[in-house]
């Protein structure tokens, strides 16, 4: 673990003032030593919670939650305390020297974050180029906007074996840490590297703060074939030092401050739903990328929501898949619903064709709680000895 010294901790706590932060977030009225306004952790209409400016505290008498400067910001961003360190320090411009010991391993772990950070621009930068067209037809053809692209970072890897490898060689990122972050991998016969993302649309995913952990690429539509080689319509980053998909949600950067205002998130399963969705006004969604919903993605959740809803597919595959996920949302401690997708729909089709209302009546008429998910559920889960499933046979 990386340690920051207990002094410059006391630096950023006396540089940056608990107000000033909270004002980024809340609208604060000063009441005498405090101020008061409405709690960003918890719905409500009559402000509880305040910040008292003389003892640099925070607390909410509605939802008890209360703190320090780091706290607050560990809890609305959703962060541990080293990044709410980290993040204010940033802040208030204070240069953080991290403590030896494992400097070299904090060292290699930002050079690899610059790696990704270097490797979402270039994509991103891509569009602009005239090869870049075919992408922007494409996210075109998919009703992605402008804006939605950017919000997102949403990029373009070229047709190539090595442009991406050889631009960020030349901005000096070493080949074996671009390697470790799975943007390129080594040559099986020869010598060097080669890009790993080739003709395809990049989605970058990102940590609660905005980091680059790693991508998802989509394949483009008409994609040359490599010889009978057919290659998979999504590549994703794997495991890394970097990135630990079990604790990563993608779209979660995004979708927080809607997720914390509604109290709520919607769990999809694919990029393009969440982008879909969020282009759509219902912005708090995220997805767990490639991976069923896992305890760790749970926990992330209920930092900003009470509850989790499932959006699954009709076929067997989907059925089982929400049990599970419902299961793991129960035992993380919130409320879980489940809902079906008319057969063959994707929440990304879905919202596309039949507009956002649609797609909020569908989530409001046709949640189903644990018992009524198992109950319709039962014959398909091979529940037959349920009052509802024998009423059935
Ligand atoms: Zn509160």
């Amino acid at each position: 673990m990386a340690r920051i010294p207990d002094s410059t901790v006391d630096d950023v706590r006396a540089a940056v003032d608990l107000v000033d932060v909270v004002s980024d977030y809340v609208r604060l009225k000063k009441q005498g030593v405090r101020f008061v306004g409405l709690c960003p952790f918890h719905n409500e209409k009559t402000p509880s919670f305040s910040v008292d400016s003389r003892q640099d505290l925070f607390y909410c008498f509605g939802c008890k939650r209360g703190g320090d400067l780091f706290k607050f910001i560990e809890e609305i961003e959703g962060v541990g305390f080293l990044d709410s360190v980290r993040l204010l320090a940033d802040r208030a411009g204070i240069e953080i020297a991290e403590e030896e010991g494992n400097s070299e391993e904090a060292s290699e772990k930002e050079a690899m974050l610059g790696a990704l950070r270097f490797a979402a621009r270039f994509f991103f930068d891509q569009l602009k180029t005239p090869r870049g067209q075919r992408a922007i037809d494409y996210l075109g053809q998919r009703g992605f906007t402008k804006e939605t692209v950017k919000t997102f970072g949403i990029g373009y890897a070229p047709d190539s074996w090595d442009t991406l490898l050889k631009a960020a060689t030349a901005a000096q990122f070493k080949p074996e840490i671009l390697e470790q972050v799975g943007l390129v991998k080594r040559r099986e016969k020869g010598d060097g590297h080669y890009d790993v993302f080739r003709d395809r649309l990049m989605f970058p995913i990102l940590s609660p703060v905005g980091k680059v952990l790693g991508f998802g690429g989509r394949i483009m539509p008409d994609t040359k074939k490599d010889g009978d080689f057919e290659p998979a319509k999504y590549i994703n980053t794997s495991e890394t030092p970097v990135y630990h998909k079990s604790e990563v949600l993608y779209g979660l950067k995004q979708a927080k401050t809607a997720i914390r205002g509604e109290e709520e998130a919607l769990l999809v399963e694919g990029y393009a739903d969440v982008v879909s969705l969020f282009q759509a006004g219902i912005k708090h969604v995220v997805a767990s990328s490639g991976t069923a919903l896992t305890p760790q993605q749970v926990r992330l959740l209920g930092r900003y929501a009470r509850t989790v809803v499932l959006l699954y597919d009709a076929d067997n595959a989907g059925v089982n898949a929400a049990l599970k996920g419902i299961e793991t949302v129960l035992a993380g401690g919130l409320a879980v619903y489940a809902v079906t997708l008319p057969d063959g729909a994707d929440p990304d089709s879905f919202v596309q064709r039949f507009g956002a209302e649609a797609f909020r009546t569908l989530l409001r008429e046709e949640r189903q709680d644990f018992v009524g998910f198992i109950v319709q559920h039962a014959r398909r889960l091979g529940g037959l000895d349920t009052p509802e499933g024998k009423a059935k046979t």
